[in-house]
């Protein structure tokens, strides 16, 4: 049932943003000074309030990427697609004018014979210089930037087209309520509901099963991986799986590298973390800041390469590290994969109860849990597991950092030739 997945993305994020544009409509609004003295130009652009706009920015950029499967021309394509028929004449007429307007803007300008629409601005700053590192836009830009008043108006248009963005997706959303009374879509609905209802944690069909499951925290960026109503009963789901997900999150490797690589967290703000010696957070999307709180946070071995990265070393305090609770967690993210790929019967098997109870009450589980010493960071996070005759072993990747381990109690995991004592921490699960 795509469109109604799709349907629910769309909502899901845009509440988000609604939230934060409430706020921001509170501020103020957007404003472009130029002034001109002694034959000197002079450009500044006033956002309403800094922190809370790069929040509306980064999160908006869903909408507005070409690339993503939430940008408002692929949401009203599916909306077309679907509910051609539901959808009012007027409607249709509103959307096409408005998306008109808001790739032209309000002010034009034209380059050198060379019309420069709103949109074209925003893509252009988007991929070189606000989310991306794009050679080419960066390039074209700088050709720009030696015309004067272009710095700032160019912000000025970037800002309003995400605006006008937002508006836009205002209009969809009233669009989907309105297709939410047609018959279609209660259809739709309706075989939407049918589903069997079992929890794979705690086995239960007579809960309460209203929501998702993010197999992988939400905040780590995982908006696919999701099993659906009917795998995880609320209890569960609200109880100690979000205590399970907190306590990953909080884990101090794995906060650090979210601040790098996630762009907004779960609650729509930009991502931070908090050691005992240091704090970092996200200020734009390609901006973090670090604030230590003693020596042992001081940044050192600084190298500057000729590409103009740096290279440096930072040492993180943090508290005692607890495998088990950490096992525990993984260990949800592993059984949560088995529905995604195999579905309820299998991951509901006798086969998962010692990992059932492990999970849910912190029962010791026989078996040991491997993590990589040294990996290379990257922004994604990633899960292969096997189905094999007698064991189901995992490599849960987040960012960088490798876990290994068993679903089952046999065979133990231990080192061998292929995984060395060198390359691997091993924790039991037992105690
Ligand atoms: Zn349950």
């Amino acid at each position: 049932m795509q469109i109604l997945k799709s349907i629910k993305a769309f909502k899901h994020h845009y509440f988000k943003i609604r939230k934060i544009a409430t706020k921001l409509a509170k501020k103020g609004s957007l404003k472009l000074k130029i002034s001109i003295s002694d034959n000197i130009i002079d450009e500044e652009l006033f956002t309403p309030e800094n922190y809370k706009t790069v929040q509306f920015v980064v999160l908006m950029r869903r909408f507005l990427d070409q690339k993503d499967n939430l940008y408002y021309k692929n949401v009203w394509g599916l909306l077309n697609e679907h509910f051609a028929d539901v959808l009012p004449q007027e409607t249709i007429k509103y959307f096409e004018k408005f998306d008109k307007q808001m790739i032209e803007g309000d002010i034009g300008i034209n380059i050198n014979g060379e019309s420069l629409t709103a949109e074209k601005i925003y893509q252009i700053l988007a991929d070189g210089e606000y989310f991306g590192n794009s050679r080419k836009a960066q390039v074209y830009l700088k050709y720009l930037k030696e015309i004067p008043i272009i710095g700032a108006l160019f912000w000025y248009k970037f800002h309003t087209y995400t605006m006008d963005g937002f508006k836009l997706a205002q209009f969809l959303f009233d669009t989907i309520v309105q297709i939410k009374n047609s018959s279609k879509f209660k259809n739709l609905i309706a075989d939407d509901s049918q589903y069997q209802k079992q929890c794979i944690y705690c086995l239960s069909i007579s809960g309460k099963f209203t929501s998702e499951e993010h197999i992988f925290p939400e905040s780590l960026g995982n908006d696919e991986l999701i099993l659906q109503k009917g795998f995880v009963c609320d209890e569960c789901n609200n109880g100690i799986l979000s205590c399970l997900d907190d306590f990953l999150l909080k884990f101090e490797p794995v906060a650090f590298l979210q601040v790098h690589f996630v762009p907004y967290k779960k609650n729509g703000q930009l991502p931070s973390a908090n050691f005992q010696n240091l704090s970092i957070k996200r200020t734009t999307p390609k901006n973090i800041a670090i604030k230590t709180k003693d020596k042992s946070a001081f940044i050192i071995h600084n190298k500057y390469s000729k590409t103009g990265e740096i290279d440096f070393t930072i040492s993180i305090k943090g508290k005692k590290f607890d495998a088990k609770m950490l096992g525990r967690a993984l260990y949800k993210i592993a059984l949560g994969m088995v529905a995604f790929d195999q579905g309820h019967e299998i991951a509901c098997d006798s086969k998962f109860d010692s990992a059932r109870n492990f999970i849910m009450k912190g029962q010791g589980f026989s078996n040991n849990i491997l993590i990589k010493k040294e990996g290379t960071p990257h922004p994604k996070i990633r899960v292969a597991h096997n189905k094999l005759f007698d064991c189901t072993p995992f490599v849960i990747d987040i960012f960088g950092l490798f876990f290994l381990l068993n679903l089952e109690l046999q065979p133990l995991l231990n080192f061998n030739k292929i995984i060395t004592q060198e390359q691997f921490f091993l924790y039991s699960l037992e105690k």
